[in-house]
C-alpha cells in the first residue's frame, strides 16, 4: 500500500454572505474529494498548538507528522534547510525580508513586505552587495528568492537576540512598524545593521527596487527534524513550490522534487505536479502533494479565485491522481494546512477538515467534503501531528 497526501494550503474558511452563506470549499466543485469523503474517515485535526502562530511552517510540519511544539525553531530555519545551508547548531538564523516602508522610525508604515514583488534577479545582487559591505564574522546574509532572504547570526542562538519578538511583515501591511523598532532597538548589532542596510538600499546604483529596508523575523536555532524513514518506516518526497516545505523535506531526509513552472499561484503546472508525484510512487511508498494557490487566493480576499482554486485541485490534481492509480493500492490523505478564509485575509487556528480514504476505512456517509460536514462527524484529532499516524494506522501501515 503507498500513501498520497494532497494539501490544499488554505483552502479552509468562513461562509460567506456573496456566497449565499456558503464557504469557498462548498462553493467549489469538487466530486472528487466529495466521494472519496463519503466513502473515507472524514474529522478535523488541530494542526496548530495552541498558543503557537497558525503559519504555514507549524501547519504542514504537523502534516508530516512532527510536533511543531518540539520540532519548531523558526520560519528561518526551515528556509535555511530549504537552502541547505551549513549550519552549527547555536547559529541563529533570521528570515531577512527586503520590505518598503513609508520611514524607517517609531512614525513609520510597514508599506509592502514584498517590496512590489521585486524579482530574484533584482534581489540578488542587492543582498550580494550587503554581504560584501556588512556581513562580518557575526552575521552573514545568504540571497534567497524574490523578496525571500535569510540572514545568519554566528552563535546567536544563545544571545538575547533569540528572544526578539519582530511582527512577520505580511501580517502588519499598512501598519505601524512601532513595535518591532523598539523590539530591534534592544539588539545594538541589529539595529546598526538596520541603518546600516538603509544606507546601501537607498543607493540607486546597487538597488533599483522598492526595497528601503530589511526586515530580519522568524529566527531560531537550525532546525533539526527526525528522519522521516526512520519514523514512519516510508521513502517519501515532498512536492511543492514553496520553500518552507522542501525546508521540511530536506530537513526530515525526504526526497524533495522541483516542479518546472510550480509557481505557488492559481496558474501553476498542477499536471508537472501529478506526473512527478506518479512518477516517484513508481519505486517508493510516499507522496505529500502540496499547492499553494488557495492560500494566496485567501490572502487576496478574493472569493472567485479562491473557489477556481479548489476547484482545479479537484480537477487537475485529486481526480488525474486518482485516475492514474485506481488499480493500486492507495491510501489518501486529503487535507488543508490550515484555513485562511476571505473575510481574514490571513490564517486562522481553526482545526482543518481532513479525509482518509483506503482499504480498512469506515465510510463516513457525509455528501460532500467541506468544514462544515468534518465537523459533523465528531473526530476531531487535538494533536494534529498524529493525523499521519492515524491514518496509517486506519489503513493498516502501522
Ligand atoms: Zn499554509
Amino acid at each position: 500500500m503507498k500513501i498520497v497526501y494532497l494539501i490544499a494550503d488554505g483552502m479552509g474558511g468562513y461562509p460567506l454572505d456573496e456566497l449565499g452563506g456558503k464557504t469557498t470549499m462548498e462553493a467549489a466543485v469538487t466530486p472528487n474529494m466529495d466521494e472519496m469523503a463519503k466513502n473515507g474517515i472524514v474529522g478535523v485535526a488541530q494542526t496548530v498548538p495552541e498558543g503557537m502562530q497558525p503559519g504555514s511552517d507549524v501547519a504542514n510540519m504537523s502534516l508530516l507528522g512532527f510536533d511543531p511544539a518540539e520540532y519548531h525553531t523558526g520560519r528561518g530555519p526551515i528556509e535555511a534547510a530549504a537552502q541547505g545551508l551549513k549550519l552549527d547548531p547555536d547559529d541563529l538564523v533570521w528570515r531577512l525580508n527586503l520590505v518598503t516602508v513609508s520611514q524607517l522610525n517609531i512614525d513609520g508604515i510597514m508599506r509592502d513586505y514584498s517590496s512590489g514583488h521585486i524579482s530574484s534577479e533584482v534581489s540578488r545582487p542587492v543582498v550580494e552587495t550587503l554581504q560584501e559591505r556588512l556581513g562580518d564574522d557575526r552575521y552573514k546574509f545568504y540571497p534567497g528568492i524574490q523578496y525571500r532572504h535569510l540572514l545568519v547570526q554566528k552563535d546567536g542562538a544563545n544571545d538575547p537576540d533569540a528572544e526578539i519578538n519582530i511582527n512577520p511583515p505580511h501580517d502588519i501591511t499598512d501598519k505601524s512598524i512601532k513595535l518591532d523598532l523598539r523590539a530591534y532597538s534592544r539588539s545594538p548589532f541589529l539595529w546598526d545593521l538596520l541603518f546600516e542596510s538603509k544606507e546601501i538600499l537607498g543607493d540607486r546604483g546597487i538597488n533599483m527596487s522598492m526595497a528601503n529596508s530589511i526586515w530580519p523575523w522568524g529566527q531560531g536555532r537550525p532546525l533539526n527534524l527526525p528522519d522521516f524513514k526512520e519514523t514512519f518506516g516510508l521513502d517519501g518526497a515532498v512536492i511543492s513550490a514553496v520553500d518552507l516545505i522542501k525546508g521540511l523535506g530536506n530537513a526530515s531526509n525526504m526526497a524533495v522534487i522541483d516542479v518546472e513552472g510550480a509557481t505557488g499561484l492559481l496558474d501553476t503546472n498542477y499536471e508537472g505536479k501529478v506526473e512527478a508525484a506518479l512518477e516517484f510512487l513508481k519505486e517508493n511508498d510516499f507522496v505529500f502533494v502540496h499547492l499553494e494557490g488557495p492560500d494566496e487566493c485567501g490572502h487576496g480576499g478574493d472569493t472567485a479565485d479562491k473557489v477556481e482554486a479548489i476547484t482545479r485541485f479537484d480537477a487537475r490534481v485529486v481526480a488525474p491522481l486518482r485516475e492514474a492509480l485506481k488499480d493500486e493500492e492507495i491510501a489518501w490523505i486529503v487535507t488543508c494546512d490550515h484555513f485562511t478564509p476571505i473575510v481574514e485575509r490571513t490564517h486562522t487556528m481553526d482545526a482543518v477538515p481532513f479525509i482518509i480514504n483506503g482499504t480498512g476505512c469506515d465510510a463516513s456517509g457525509v455528501d460532500e467534503f467541506s468544514e462544515k460536514s468534518a465537523n459533523s462527524t465528531g473526530l476531531k484529532l487535538e494533536k494534529g501531528f498524529e493525523l499521519l499516524s492515524y491514518a496509517l494506522e486506519k489503513v493498516g501501515k502501522k
